[in-house]
């Protein structure tokens, strides 16, 4: 035995390997369907745009779909969202998402360009593309991070996400192959300033792929019931209940409040479970992730599983009995008190202040069309 200190280790130098030198640029799928970017595109185009910069190449929008003159729209776009070029692949075959063809296409691309990152949302057709791609390429996939990185010394993509129930944070670095693939979840990253005056090149690239060599095949398009409804990802606004709700006619309390402020709904997985929200309005780890401007938590502890849904927002005002609850070291307002209580009172404050702007440029305005006439 001896008291002497351990020796710190040192940690080997990483170097890219002669391999991967061929691997350039930093790859965004841009997922599309009848004519709808789904907006985590976008958003990762943002953070691709800080990731290309430090690795100093260039940021590309995976543009694939049947042949349609309004691509020439969403090429537009990903220019304005920071894309320096698009890889662009039309074919029948591809009209409607199927994995079979969108995987072909993808790897297909990705062998003749090579890629070092390809980045895709984590949403159903996100997900399903990115682990098919993966395993056809044999490369690693990172799906859900919530933060995304370069270490220079050897260009490796630092992907962070949740581990171990979301209790610890881990940080993955795939050393052995390309493209480094990663998804990440909608509003996990902030939406980029759109750029109208930015062009882009385009790269247009055949796909060989009969329709008779596909075994799934498309009879219908049936659009999602849900999707004309708000969508909590989205809100500027969110009002969210948790157990210390106490039960389901106390939720109407939040109701009543989200009424005032145009705002929408959204619980913790113990106040989905008990039935008191619906499961599309769970925000956290195993629900939602969401970027409001405002985000009122009432009677929800802060547990790190609903904090990662919600801490992107901008400004969060907590309610909770409990002056020493975890939600109150990451929240920018500290309600400590009785949820019961206090959301009716804030639900008349906000109501007299709305009333009092609508009243001020209500009068503006009749006095700005007294002035015009
Ligand atoms: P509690 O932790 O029980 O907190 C209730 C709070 O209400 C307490 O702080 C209490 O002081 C306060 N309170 C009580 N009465 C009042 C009152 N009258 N007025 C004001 N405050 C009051 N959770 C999620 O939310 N989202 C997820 O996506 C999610 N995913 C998970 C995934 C996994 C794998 C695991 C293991 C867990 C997950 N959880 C998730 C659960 C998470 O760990 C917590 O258990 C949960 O977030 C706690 O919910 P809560 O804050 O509503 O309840």
């Amino acid at each position: 035995m001896t008291d002497l200190p351990a020796k710190p280790v040192k940690k080997p130098k990483r170097v890219l390997p002669e391999r991967f030198v061929p691997y350039k640029g930093v790859w965004v799928f841009i997922e599309h369907e009848h004519g709808h970017v789904h907006p985590v595109s976008w958003e990762l185009l943002g953070k691709g745009r800080e990731l290309a910069d430090k690795l100093g190449v260039d940021l590309a929008g995976v543009l694939i779909g049947a042949p349609d003159p309004k691509i020439n729209a969403l090429i537009d776009d990903a220019a304005a969202y920071g894309a320096d070029l698009c890889y662009l692949m039309q074919d029948q075959v591809l009209h409607d998402y199927r994995n079979q063809p969108y995987t072909a296409a993808i790897t297909t691309l990705v062998n003749t360009y090579q890629p070092e990152i390809l980045l895709l949302g984590a949403t159903t057709q996100g997900r399903d593309l990115a682990g098919s791609v993966a395993t056809t390429r044999l490369t690693g996939l990172t799906a859900d991070c919530t933060g995304l990185e370069i270490d220079l010394s050897d260009r490796s993509l630092l992907s962070s996400r949740p581990t171990f129930g979301g209790s610890l944070m881990c940080t993955i670095v795939n050393l052995a192959t390309r493209p480094q693939m990663a998804t990440v979840r909608p509003r996990v990253m902030p939406m980029p300033t759109r750029d109208p005056s930015r062009k882009c090149r385009v790269i247009e690239h055949p796909l060989e792929l009969a329709e008779d060599k596909i075994v799934t095949k498309v009879t219908s398009f049936i659009p999602d019931s849900k999707a004309d409804k708000p969508q909590l990802a989205f809100a500027d606004y969110i009002v969210a209940g948790g157990r210390g709700m106490a039960k389901p006619e106390n939720f109407d309390l939040l109701f009543n409040l989200a009424k005032t402020l145009g705002a929408e709904i959204g619980a913790s997985r113990p106040a989905v479970h008990a039935g008191w929200a619906d499961n599309e309005r769970q925000v956290g780890q195993s629900g939602k992730t969401v970027r409001p401007k405002l985000y009122i938590a009432a009677g929800i502890s802060g547990a790190v599983q609903h904090r990662v849904g919600m801490e992107g927002a901008d400004v969060i005002a907590a309610i909770n009995v409990d002056a020493n609850a975890p939600i109150f070291q990451f929240s920018n307002y500290a309600l400590i008190g009785n949820a019961l209580e206090i959301l009716p009172a804030l639900q008349t404050a906000f109501a007299r202040r709305l009333a009092r702007t609508r009243a001020r440029l209500a009068a503006e305005s009749a006095t700005n069309g007294k002035e015009n006439a």
